[in-house]
C-alpha cells in the first residue's frame, strides 16, 4: 500500500538503524507502483513520446533549446531501451546520452561547489564510482526489482554527479530508459522528469538533505518512489472520475487487477484502494484538480500519439 502522504523526516544521523521506518515502506511503495503498470500502460505497445515541460521549466529557468534536446534525447533513449532491452547501460552509453540530452558527454575533471562546499565526490573517483554503480544496479534489478532499482539509480547518479552540468536531466532520462527497458510504456511512469513538477523545490531539497546526511537513504529513495506513486494515483483517480476512460481500455485492465469500485467489497485489493483514497483526501481540492488536468492532458496526448503512430 502507499500510506505516506508527506515525507517522514524523522531520521537520526549516524544511527545504525534509522528510527524513521522509511525502510519498512520501500518495497510496498515499489509494489504499489508496479501493480499500476497494466492500468496506466493499457494497450500502449510503443513507448509514449516526450510531452510537456521540464523540471527546469517548472522552476522558472528552462530554455527552448534545453527542452528540444531533452525531448529528442528522451524519445531516443526510451526507444533504444525498448528495441534493445538486452543492452545494459555502460559508462560510454551514458556519456552518449549526456551528449544528446544536455550536450558535452565528457565526465567531469573538476570539483563541483554548491554554496560554499564540495557536495560531490573528487573527480578522480567518478569513473570508478560510475562503473560500481552500474554493477550495483544490475544486482539491484534482480534483488529489489526495476521500480526500486530505478529510484536507487536516480539517487546514486545525481550523488556522484559525473558531469559538469545537466546531471539531473541525464539521471532522469537514464532512469526513464531503465523503466522502459523493464517494460513500462506510458510517460506517466517513464517521464521521471515530470514526477516532481508539482514540488520542484522539495525534490532538490530532499536530495540535498540526503547528500548532507540529514535524512537516511531509505527516506530519500522513498521520496523518489512517491513521485511515481503520486502520478499513478492521480492517473487512476482521473480514470475513475470517468473522464480518462475513453482511450486506453483502462477499465478492462483495472477489472483484471481487481481495482475497480466493485472489488471494494471483495477484500483483497481494498488496501490499494483505500491507500489511493487516503492520498487523494490529503490533497487540497485545487491540487487534485491540477494534478487531474495534467494527467488527463498527458493521457489524451498519448492516445493521439498511438493513433498517429498507427497511421
Ligand atoms: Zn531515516
Amino acid at each position: 500500500m502507499f500510506p505516506q502522504v508527506s515525507p517522514t523526516w524523522n531520521c537520526q544521523a549516524g544511527a545504525s538503524v534509522c528510527p524513521c521506518r522509511s525502510q519498512n515502506v520501500l518495497s510496498s511503495t515499489a509494489a504499489f507502483v508496479s501493480a499500476g503498470r497494466s492500468i496506466i500502460d493499457g494497450p500502449l505497445r510503443t513507448p509514449a513520446r516526450w510531452r510537456g515541460s521540464l523540471r527546469r521549466d517548472a522552476a522558472g529557468y528552462g530554455t527552448d533549446l534545453e527542452r528540444q534536446r531533452y525531448s529528442a534525447g528522451f524519445d531516443w533513449a526510451v526507444g533504444q531501451a525498448i528495441t534493445q532491452p538486452d543492452e545494459f547501460p555502460t559508462i560510454e552509453s551514458i556519456c552518449g546520452l549526456h551528449e544528446r540530452v544536455v550536450g558535452g558527454g565528457q565526465l567531469r575533471t573538476g570539483y563541483i561547489v554548491v554554496g560554499d562546499r564540495q557536495l560531490y565526490p573528487h573527480p578522480g573517483f567518478v569513473p570508478t564510482l560510475l562503473s560500481d554503480l552500474l554493477l550495483l544496479h544490475s544486482s539491484r534489478l534482480r534483488v529489489v526489482g526495476p521500480v526500486q532499482a530505478a529510484a536507487e539509480l536516480h539517487l546514486d547518479f545525481v550523488s556522484i554527479h559525473p558531469f559538469p552540468d545537466g546531471n539531473g536531466r541525464c539521471a532522469r532520462v537514464l532512469v526513464s530508459a531503465e523503466l522502459a527497458r523493464a517494460g513500462f510504456r506510458s510517460t506517466l511512469f517513464t517521464g521521471v522528469e515530470q514526477h516532481f513538477l508539482r514540488v520542484p523545490t522539495l525534490y532538490i531539497g530532499t536530495l540535498r538533505a540526503y547528500q548532507t546526511g540529514r535524512i537516511c537513504r531509505a527516506t530519500c529513495v522513498h521520496f523518489l518512489l512517491r513521485g511515481a506513486a503520486e502520478r499513478l494515483t492521480h492517473a487512476i483517480a482521473w480514470r475513475r472520475s470517468g473522464r480518462g476512460t475513453a482511450g486506453l481500455g483502462s477499465v478492462r485492465s483495472a477489472d483484471k487487477l481487481g481495482l475497480t469500485e466493485r472489488s471494494r467489497e471483495g477484500g483483497d485489493t481494498f488496501v490499494h484502494h483505500s491507500a489511493w483514497e487516503n492520498y487523494l483526501q490529503a490533497l487540497s481540492s485545487q491540487e487534485r484538480a491540477e494534478a487531474g488536468e495534467q494527467v488527463g492532458r498527458l493521457e489524451a496526448e498519448q492516445v493521439d500519439d498511438q493513433n498517429a503512430s498507427r497511421e
